[in-house]
């Protein structure tokens, strides 16, 4: 039996946390299974470092950037062994590059490729706990990469993949996944179980309890995951295939606090335009999530798009070096809030309910985009959290 476990910045924020991981991780080991355990820095740490590499320069040298950036994780690793060693139990700590995590060269947002696991093998084999940093690998230069904010879950996911692991648990400061967050609405449930599909819409929605593109990998390579809390042993939410579930018409509301918008007017109304805009967008590496472009009037069109708001300068610059883009509005005090649910493919009239909740409020919204089980909806910073509530009543998501 092989487990791997993962825990968070507020998990792992104090040196008395790390003991009662350290205790955590053990319970594990004894109970006869082998263990990796992936941690992430200190709670509050990698946003100190961010805030430092911007110090100097809006846009700082990416490798110098990533060496920094994963320092926060390097200094958990090395004290949860050290803890560990000190309770008398064989263990070794590992940054990304020693534990053969290699990505590609993205830095701040890279891929993890493949994962070399012959030394994870043997230091298991050996009997020995293994401690893994998350958030971080090394591409194929040598240089030290990190996997995007949040990215600790992914990490926990790919080894738990590598590894063909039984369990990847993901111990954060929650009980699981709730309803919405728990944070916002108190009312929020805590679900026992919830689909990759909606756990994925959740998550890229904005419900940070688990980082996005981990839950597509677990659900590529059929990871067991757990999401449950490092402070209690209360049971948490399991993150499985769908089939095993009853449909739920809506199983959840999310907000995302990091988006901004851009809006082009006047843009010329003829093909590969848009093929232009989005083409300098991609080759910046800015992730463009909502896309509304107007019905054409007198050869012009407006276009608007929203991007992640620690990415609106750059996609400024990128804007100003095209002639496409003449007049540009940019306003970052925007979020998204989502209404998911699986139970939406088959059921009509589920959106009507969210619009005219929002109305209710007197809350407008700016932008639409649905998908299969997620209806998304831009509207203005200072409505978002009632936007959750309301929405949560009206779905009854407390039943
Ligand atoms: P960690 O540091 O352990 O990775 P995060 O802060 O990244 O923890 O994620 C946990 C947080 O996610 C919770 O404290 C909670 O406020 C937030 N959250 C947002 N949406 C949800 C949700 N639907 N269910 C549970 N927690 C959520
Ligand atoms: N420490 C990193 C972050 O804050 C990674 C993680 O916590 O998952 O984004
Ligand atoms: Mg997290």
């Amino acid at each position: 039996m092989l487990i791997v476990q993962k825990f968070g910045g507020t998990s792992v924020g104090t040196l008395e946390r790390i003991e009662a991981v350290a205790n955590r991780v053990i319970e594990t080991k004894n109970s006869g299974a082998d263990v990796v355990v992936v941690v992430s820095a200190m709670s509050g740490v990698t946003n100190q470092l961010v805030e430092y590499s911007e110090y100097f320069s809006k846009h700082p040298d990416g490798i110098a950037t990533d060496m920094l950036l994963s320092s926060g994780e390097q200094v958990t690793t090395a004290l949860l062994t050290i803890a560990l060693n000190a309770k008398g139990y064989a263990c070794v700590g590992l940054t990304g590059a020693m534990a053969g995590i290699m990505t590609d060269d993205v830095h701040t947002k890279a891929r993890i490729e493949t994962i070399e696991t012959t030394r994870l093998k043997a230091e298991l084999s050996a009997g020995r706990i293994v401690v893994v940093a998350g958030f971080q690998g090394i591409d194929d230069k040598g240089d030290i990469t990190t996997l995007g904010r949040g990215g600790s879950d992914l990490s926990a996911v790919a080894l738990a993949g590598a590894l063909e692991a039984d369990l990847c648990e993901i111990f954060t400061d929650v009980d699981g996944v709730y309803t919405t967050d728990p944070r916002i609405e108190k009312k929020a449930k805590k679900l026992e179980k919830i689909s990759y599909d909606e756990m994925l819409e959740l998550a890229s929605a904005g419900a940070k309890v688990l980082q996005n593109r981990s839950v597509e990998l677990a659900k590529k390579l059929n990871v067991k995951l757990i999401t449950r809390s490092s402070f209690n042993h209360n049971e948490g939410t399991l993150i499985a295939k769908e089939d095993n579930m009853e449909a739920v018409l809506v199983s959840g509301i999310a907000l995302d606090k990091n988006q901004a918008r851009v809006t082009l007017r006047g843009v010329v109304d003829k093909p590969g335009i848009a093929a232009e805009i989005f083409t300098a967008l991609a080759h910046q590496n800015i992730n463009v999530d909502m896309i509304i472009q107007n019905v054409g009037h007198d050869g012009t069109t407006n276009l608007g798009f929203t991007v992640p708001q620690n990415e609106l300068d750059l996609a400024k610059e990128t804007m100003q070096k095209l002639s496409a883009a003449k007049h540009v509005e940019y306003d970052d005090a925007i979020v998204k809030v989502s209404v998911i649910g699986v139970g939406m493919k088959s059921h009509s009239g589920v959106a009507c309910l969210a619009f005219e909740t929002l109305a209710k409020e007197g809350i407008n919204i700016q932008m639409i985009s649905t998908s299969e089980i997620k209806i998304s909806m831009i509207v203005d910073q200072k409505y978002g959290e009632l936007a959750v509530r309301v929405l949560h009543d009206a779905y009854k998501l407390d039943k």
